[in-house]
């Protein structure tokens, strides 16, 4: 800041902002967001949406904009009835706006769910490993976070999920399917183990909300369930879904719900006036139009992931062991364990191929980008461990010289 009168340029002493103190020690969000060549870091999508798609948005976003004096219709019927569409073609349940909520990235939507139904005096519960945002959610909303556990191939057990939402009574649950970063799906019977617990718990006369957060449900395998064929027999149960991986528009910032419509109602109440901005809306709405084309390439990262999984099952650490590779129905893959896990990382990164370090002690996650970017990192990887064989086999000569 520059004072154009002198006396105003005296030091300004440091002040202390009065930040709440459970955030004192906290720092934001931070996937790297480093230059490299080959981004295999965050489960974006790697095909840039096509021109047609690109022109379609630029003719919706031009006419939003001619308009962009007003502000822009708050509740977002026209875009809600355009994924409620879109999700009855998916999954064959009949769906209308009323049932769908729609906001800034579903983790916006997963705030108004935690806004709405968690809060001081209540819990959130989830079971870990799983998406690193959710204990946010509860914290910026004074929610308790209470996790339960996945077994070691990262499967729910349905008597322990059972047990702990009648132990932990929680307001809240929410279940990644598939779960983020392990990419486990969960079958249907779990979810409805899940449902009909929070059926037997009481808060205050109600009952807990349970939130599936499907943000990976267009890559899943053949036969493996959404929970939106649960919402018709559960009416505290609500699906979240986003268009930042599979519609490749993470960009675009568009998450949404489906839900009854006394769920939807709720969120309604918390969410901030015009929240979802016209451009938004607008920008959304002309994606979801080329749905088939986008969808295309969601069959192709379906593949390039189980070619993936297949191709890291054949590989060896550098002691000869094999990998532990997670089932994956998501775009990414975690496989491990490696002793020194940020030394692999830091190997593909030196040779320009960023993945993400994050899941249990000593495992990667690696998304699904193009064949090209794949073949990158699997020669990046190969030669990291191999590195590393070769300085193990020099330190084990050096012992034995010394
Ligand atoms: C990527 C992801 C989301 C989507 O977040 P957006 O805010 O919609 O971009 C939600 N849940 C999980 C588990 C994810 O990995």
């Amino acid at each position: 800041m520059t004072h154009a009168v002198d006396q105003h340029s005296a030091p300004v002493p440091p002040v202390r902002l009065p930040l709440r103190p459970e955030l004192a020690d906290e720092t934001p969000y931070g996937a790297p967001q480093l230059d490299v060549p080959v981004l295999l870091n965050v489960n974006e999508n790697p095909y840039p949406p096509g021109e047609d798609v690109v022109a379609t948005i630029a003719e919706e976003v031009a006419r939003a904009a001619r308009g962009m004096n007003r502000y822009p219709d708050r509740d977002a019927t026209v875009l809600r009835q355009d994924l409620a569409d879109y999700l009855t073609l998916e999954t064959g349940v009949d769906l209308d706006h009323c049932d769908v909520w729609a906001a800034n990235g579903s983790n916006e939507v997963m705030l108004h769910v935690l806004q709405a139904f968690g809060g001081p005096g209540r819990t959130a519960l989830s079971f870990a490993p799983t998406y690193s945002m959710y204990p946010e959610y509860a914290r910026d909303t004074h929610t308790a976070w209470v996790v339960g556990r996945r077994e070691a191939d990262f499967t729910l057990d349905p008597d322990h999920a059972a047990r702990t939402i009648r132990e932990v009574r929680p307001s809240v649950i929410l279940l990644a399917s598939p779960n983020n970063p392990t990419g486990t799906a969960l079958p249907a019977a779990t979810v409805e183990a899940v449902c009909a617990a929070a059926l037997e718990v009481d808060i205050d006369g109600a009952h807990p909300v349970v939130v599936v957060d499907e943000a990976y449900a267009e890559f899943r395998r053949p036969g493996t369930p959404s929970a939106v064929a649960l919402l018709e027999r559960y009416p505290n149960l609500a699906v979240t879904r986003t268009m930042s991986k599979a519609f490749a528009a993470a960009g675009a910032r568009l998450g949404y719900l489906v839900a009854s419509n006394d769920f939807v109602d709720a969120l309604r109440i918390v969410r901030l006036p015009y929240h979802l901005s016209a451009i938004t809306q607008a920008a959304a709405g002309a994606a979801l139009r080329h749905r088939e084309s986008l969808m295309a390439q969601v069959a192709t990262l379906r593949a390039e992931r189980d070619a993936t999984v297949r191709w890291l099952r054949q590989q060896r650490r550098p002691d000869g062991t094999p990998f532990d590779v997670a089932e994956s129905d998501a775009n990414f893959v975690l496989f491990g364990t490696f002793a020194d896990r940020h030394a692999v990382w830091q190997g593909l990164l030196d040779r320009g191929v960023l993945i993400r370090e994050t899941g249990p002690d000593g495992w990667l996650r690696v998304s699904i980008g193009t064949p090209a970017e794949m073949a990158t990192f699997r020669e990046a990887l190969v030669e990291v461990l191999r590195n590393q064989q070769q300085d193990e086999q020099q330190d084990e000569h050096g012992e034995a010289r010394a």
